[in-house]
């Protein structure tokens, strides 16, 4: 079947190549049900590549993640490849990719499922049905501002320091995404800094109002402190539709906001380069677990939170919506149904390991075609 749909897949390390297995029988079940096919291609990433290749990533494998539509990305790293350097770490494959393909808006829903309600840490009165997305911007802020570094004084005292930078564009392009987004949810953005004691914040919530009075007063903007943000999160979850944020902030409150939902290998994430002319856009989809060395090779891992990553790349790279609501409303239906892999067990369910909740998924997927 011929396919304008490029997709890349880099499993890497771990459970990776075991979750991604699941998520090749949906693709093929797509193709036999929904007449859906994809160019797919696959390559090494991570510890894997340095094994075969001597590099976490190679230049080629760089390319064709350029080419591609979309990338959808397993997880690297393992205590194998520990002990290498810095530039030859398997995690330098991931911000290699972010970095050449100018992947700025990293996407972080937090979503409970009403079957995993009570898998939270918070009262399932605080978190049930909530649905939150957290727009963190990635390659900006202090992590990368200069000038950056440790000094020695002249009192012999040592002195480290790092910068916060945010120019105009890289807030207003972040903005856009947040403000794209909450259109396509419940129409509300809320935007984190800390204008009150820092002037990268300031110039922060001014670019954003600007932006919102010149192309989306349609969406109901709010503007809240990153302290305040953390706390209103533990406090009343639900009040928030989309956040748009800096990357210092965003790093903690998604954190925050995905162990709201009690469960990491249920979540999935996506980052955003720019759009060209066309709209077309690099975009890289993952789980936001790891590798998962302890329970790598043993077919337990949960392979959900890679699924989902894969529904929202079919929602924001191929705008396949039916389809992607089709697979989130199926995982919701597995559990429902009793099944668990052990991350997120509970009394009364059934224990399952990866192929047989894989498996599970796609008898639900049968139902909702039928
Ligand atoms: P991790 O997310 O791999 O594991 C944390 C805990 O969660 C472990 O107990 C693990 O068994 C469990 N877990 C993770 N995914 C699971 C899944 N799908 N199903 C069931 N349980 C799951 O984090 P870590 O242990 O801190 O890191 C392990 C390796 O992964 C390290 O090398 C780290 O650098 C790497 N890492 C990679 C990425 C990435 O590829 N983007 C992200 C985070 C960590």
């Amino acid at each position: 079947m011929a396919s304008n749909k490029n997709l890349l897949m880099l499993p890497g390390d771990g459970v990776g190549p075991e979750v991604m297995h699941e998520v090749k029988r949906l693709i093929d079940w797509m193709a036999k049900r929904r007449s859906v096919s994809f160019n797919i291609s696959e390559d090494l990433v991570g510890g894997a590549s340095i094994d075969a290749r001597g590099t976490p990533i190679t230049e080629a494998t760089v390319e064709a993640a350029k080419a591609a539509d979309a990338v959808l990305f397993g997880s690297v790293g393992g205590p194998q490849w520990d002990k290498l350097g810095f530039a030859m770490r398997p995690e330098i494959s991931i911000l290699t990719l972010r970095k050449e393909l100018g992947l700025f808006a990293n996407l972080r829903p937090a979503i409970v499922l009403d079957p995993l309600v009570d898998a939270s840490t918070l009262k399932a009165d605080v978190v049930r049905g909530l649905d939150i997305m957290i727009v963190r911007e990635s390659t900006g802020g202090v992590y990368f501002g200069e000038p950056r570094g440790v000094e020695t004084l002249p009192n012999g005292e040592q002195r480290g320091f790092n910068t916060e930078t945010y120019s105009t564009h890289e807030i207003e392009r972040v903005a856009r995404v947040g403000f794209d987004l909450a259109r396509k949810r419940q129409n509300r953005l809320c935007s984190v800094e800390k204008a009150n004691v820092m002037e990268s914040g300031l110039l922060w919530r001014q670019v954003v109002t600007a932006l919102h009075a010149r192309d989306y007063a349609d969406v109901e903007l709010s503007h809240m402190y990153a302290d305040n943000c953390a706390m209103q999160l533990v406090r009343n979850p639900r009040q928030f539709d989309v956040i748009v944020t800096t990357n210092l902030f965003g790093d903690l409150l998604s954190d925050l906001a995905s162990m709201l939902t009690g469960s990491l290998g249920m979540l999935p994430s996506a980052t955003l380069g720019a759009a060209d002319a066309t709209g077309r856009r690099h975009a890289l989809y993952e789980p936001i677990h790891g590798s998962a060395p302890d329970i790598a090779g043993k077919g337990i891992a949960n392979p959900l939170a890679q699924i989902l990553s894969f529904a929202m790349l079919l929602r924001y790279s191929f705008e396949m919506d039916e389809d992607a609501t089709m697979i989130e409303r199926a995982c919701t239906a597995v559990l429902a149904s009793g099944l668990r892999t052990a991350d997120v067990m509970a009394a009364g369910c059934a224990k399952v390991g990866t192929q047989v909740m894989g498996e599970a998924l796609i008898r639900e997927m049968d139902k909702q075609a039928a």
